[in-house]
C-alpha cells in the first residue's frame, strides 16, 4: 500500500475500501470523514454537519460500504435517502466507485421514469439502497421490496429532507423501516428545528460539527454588486461573462421563468454553451444538462435553487446571484457549489435596493461581510421601469414593516392619494 494512503488505513480501511478511495483519487480523508467514519463503525447514530463540498458523502458511505462487506441474499441491508433524483445519482455513482473492487450491489430509485426497471434490478438481489423517500415507498407499495434486513438508513441533505413537505413522507417511511437500526443524518446547515424532529427517531446520537453552522467554504471568495434594477443585472452579467475566466460558471435565479429568459440571452448573445435547469425541465433533460456541464461541453448552468442542492460540480470557477435568495441557508447552498474539495472559487451577488435586507440577514447568518464590489464603468446603468420600481418600494415596505409592525407604508400612503 502506497505510503500516502497511511491516514485511511488508521481509519480501519479494508483492501478493497482502501483502492476504492485511491480508485476516486481521495489521497486523505477530510475532517468529517475523519470524525464520522470510527463512529458509524461503532454502531453510534450520528448527525453529520459540514460546509458543502467537504465529502460528506463519502463521509457515511465509506463506513456504510465497510459494513456491509460483501454481497448477501437479495434483501437491502441499508439505504441512503436524498430528496432528489439527480442527488440519488450522483451518490449512487460515488458509491459504485468507491466498492468498485468489492461484489457489493447497490440500486438507485428515484422517480421521472417507471419503476419497473428498478423493480426488475432489486429482484436480481441488492446491498444498498440510495432512493428518494417517494420512490421508495411507492415501489414498497407495490410489494417490489422487502425491508426487514436494513440496518442502516442515512438521510443526506437531512435539513431539506425534514422541512414541511418532505416530513410526512419520511414519517411514513420510518413507519415501514425496521425500528432497531442505526440512523445517520447529514446536511451542511442543521436549523433548531430540525434537530427537534430528529429526536423523533434518533436516540442519543453523537453529534459530529465540523465547522460553525452555515459557514461557506473558506475558499470562496465573496462579492456583491449594488445594481438599480434588472436591465443592469443583464448588462453587468453580459459584461462578466465577456472574461475567460469564468469558464465554469453556474448561475442562480429566483424563478424557473426568469432561469429560461437568461438561458435564452445568453444563448443569443453568443456567452454559452448555456442551459438551465429546473423543476419544469424533465428528468433528461435535467441529467443531460449537468452532465454537460461537468465534462465541460457547456459554460453556463442557469438554475433555481430546488435544482441545485447537492449537486457536486467540480471546480465551478464563479457561482453568480442573480438573484438573492430569500431562503438565507440557500445562499450558503449556492456558493459551495464553487471553492469544491479545495479548489478555489469566486461568488458574485447582484443586490437590488430591495435585496439590502435579505444580504444583511445572509450576512449575519454566514458571520461574514460580503465584499462590496463598484460596478466596472463599462457597464451601463440602465433606469427602473415603472413596475419594477413598483415591485421595489412595496418589497422595501414590507421589509420595513416586518421588523416595525406598526410602520404605515410610504408605499401605501402613495397609493391611498
Ligand atoms: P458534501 O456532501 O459535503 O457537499 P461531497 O461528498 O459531494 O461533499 O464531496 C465534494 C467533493 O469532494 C466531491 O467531488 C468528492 O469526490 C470530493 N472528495 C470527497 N472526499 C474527498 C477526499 N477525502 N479527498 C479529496 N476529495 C474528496
Ligand atoms: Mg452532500
Amino acid at each position: 500500500m502506497d505510503p500516502k494512503y497511511a491516514a485511511w488505513e488508521a481509519l480501519k480501511l479494508n483492501k478493497q475500501l482502501l483502492e476504492g478511495v485511491q480508485n476516486c483519487g481521495f489521497r486523505e480523508p477530510t475532517a468529517i470523514q475523519l470524525k464520522c467514519i470510527p463512529p458509524i463503525l461503532g454502531g453510534a447514530h450520528v448527525i453529520g454537519i459540514a460546509q458543502t463540498g467537504t465529502g460528506k458523502t463519502a463521509a457515511y458511505l465509506i463506513p456504510l460500504l465497510l459494513k456491509l462487506r460483501y454481497r448477501q441474499g437479495v434483501n437491502p441491508r441499508a439505504v441512503v435517502l436524498a430528496p432528489t433524483k439527480e442527488l440519488v445519482l450522483q451518490i449512487a455513482e460515488h458509491g459504485k466507485k468507491l466498492s468498485e473492487f468489492t461484489d457489493l450491489r447497490i440500486v438507485a430509485l428515484y422517480g421521472g421514469i417507471g419503476p419497473k426497471a428498478q423493480i426488475e434490478e432489486l429482484t436480481q438481489g441488492v446491498d444498498l439502497i440510495i432512493a428518494t423517500p417517494g420512490r421508495l415507498m411507492e415501489i414498497y407499495r407495490k410489494e417490489g421490496l422487502v425491508t426487514k434486513s436494513i440496518q442502516t438508513m442515512v438521510i443526506d441533505e437531512a435539513d431539506r429532507m425534514m422541512d414541511l413537505n418532505f416530513m410526512p413522507q419520511l414519517r411514513q417511511l420510518l413507519e415501514i423501516l425496521p425500528v432497531k437500526k442505526q440512523n445517520l443524518l447529514f446536511s451542511a446547515t442543521f436549523p433548531a428545528r430540525v434537530e427537534k424532529l430528529s429526536q423523533e427517531f434518533l436516540d442519543f446520537p453523537v453529534k459530529i460539527e465540523v465547522t460553525p453552522q452555515a459557514t461557506p467554504a473558506v475558499s470562496v471568495k465573496q462579492g456583491r454588486y449594488a445594481v438599480p434594477n434588472f436591465r443592469t443585472k443583464i448588462n453587468l452579467l453580459t459584461h462578466l461573462l465577456k472574461s475567460p475566466d469564468l469558464n465554469r460558471v453556474m448561475i442562480f435565479t429566483r424563478t424557473k421563468e426568469s432561469a429560461d429568459n437568461i438561458c435564452k440571452y445568453l444563448d443569443r448573445s453568443g456567452l454559452g454553451p448555456v442551459r438551465s435547469i429546473h423543476s419544469n425541465k424533465g428528468q433528461n433533460s435535467r441529467i443531460n444538462a449537468i452532465r454537460e456541464f461537468k465534462s465541460g461541453e457547456i459554460r453556463v448552468l442557469v438554475s433555481t435553487d430546488v435544482s441545485s442542492r447537492g449537486i457536486d460540480v467540480i471546480k465551478v470557477s464563479h457561482v453568480i446571484n442573480f438573484d438573492v435568495p430569500v431562503v438565507y441557508d440557500d445562499y450558503v447552498h449556492r456558493i459551495g457549489r464553487t471553492g469544491r474539495a479545495f479548489e478555489l472559487g469566486e461568488s458574485l451577488t447582484f443586490v437590488t435596493p430591495a435585496d439590502e435586507y435579505h444580504i444583511e440577514k445572509i450576512e449575519a447568518l454566514i458571520k461574514t461581510r460580503i465584499n462590496k464590489l463598484s460596478l466596472p464603468s463599462e457597464v451601463q446603468v440602465e433606469s427602473t421601469e415603472f413596475g419594477e420600481s413598483q415591485d421595489i418600494a412595496r418589497e422595501i415596505d414590507r421589509q420595513i414593516r416586518r421588523e416595525n409592525p406598526d410602520y404605515q407604508g410610504a408605499f401605501h400612503d402613495r397609493k391611498k392619494k
